[in-house]
């Protein structure tokens, strides 16, 4: 079975779009999994949400999911973040609202656990070095754990034999095989990545070969953009999604 890994779509309905024509392309998924912030940032909010309600999917809460729901204080994110939250609750029509809460802040789907974070701290949590990986893989069951928030792709490696904790990058288009080590998985953001490198990210499991690949694919970024600043989204917001920063 084949199932796409996305995260981190952040109301960037172009980027979504593209990776759902990418996923085609490349011969269907039967099911996605998102990893949360399926809003927050960007400009289409409750499209985002419909569209992906058209596809069979498991999803999990991120922080800006909860923020833009009033579930979280918005004085805990940085004001740009805030300000895109306020405006996206503002948005949402009562099924999304529904939708929104529903999500749970972790799930398990066969080997793998979904956070948001991390499955320590699945809302707040950023896993960017192996020191934190290094205690994430002790809070959670399964033998692979999928996680965005950071919007870098790249993955932890905990080695079989001794324990040890490594950080890699994902390069686009080499499997990483699935074998016995356990592994803490970033697949980047769809909607704002911060790598460096502005196209959407996300990646594709193979479970019957073991494998996942990890995509990148550009998209219109100015549609994007242009609907933000029609919203007054903050500029800031508007200029990263340019840079991928
Ligand atoms: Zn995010």
């Amino acid at each position: 079975m084949r199932y796409a890994i996305i995260s981190d779509i952040h109301s960037n309905l172009a980027a979504f779009q593209a990776v759902l024509h990418d996923i085609d392309e490349r011969g269907g998924v039967e099911r996605i999994w998102c990893l949360g912030d399926i809003v927050g940032y960007g400009p289409d909010p409750k499209e985002c949400i419909e569209l992906l309600r058209q596809y069979e999917h498991a999803c999990i809460a991120g922080n800006h999911d909860w923020g833009s729901l009033g579930k979280i204080d918005l004085n805990d994110f940085n004001p740009e973040a805030a300000a895109a939250c306020r405006w996206t609750g503002q948005q949402l029509g009562s099924e999304e609202v529904d939708y929104l809460n529903s999500l749970p802040l972790t799930l398990n789907e066969g080997d793998f656990t979904l956070a948001h974070g991390s499955p320590r701290e699945p809302i707040w949590e950023y896993l960017l070095s192996t020191y934190g990986a290094q205690i994430s893989f002790n809070y959670f069951q399964a033998k692979f754990c999928l996680i965005g928030h950071s919007h870098v792709p790249l993955f932890f490696e905990q080695l079989a034999a001794s324990g040890d904790c490594f950080l890699h990058e994902i390069p686009p288009d080499t499997p990483l095989r699935l074998e016995e080590n356990r592994l803490i998985i970033n697949p980047g953001s769809v909607g704002q990545p911060r790598d460096g490198d502005p196209r959407a990210s996300y990646a594709i499991y193979d479970s019957a070969h073991g494998v996942i690949w990890h995509y990148r694919v550009p998209y219109e970024i100015n549609i994007t953009q242009q609907k933000m600043a029609e919203h007054g989204l903050p500029s800031r917001l508007i200029t990263r999604l340019s840079y991928g920063w």
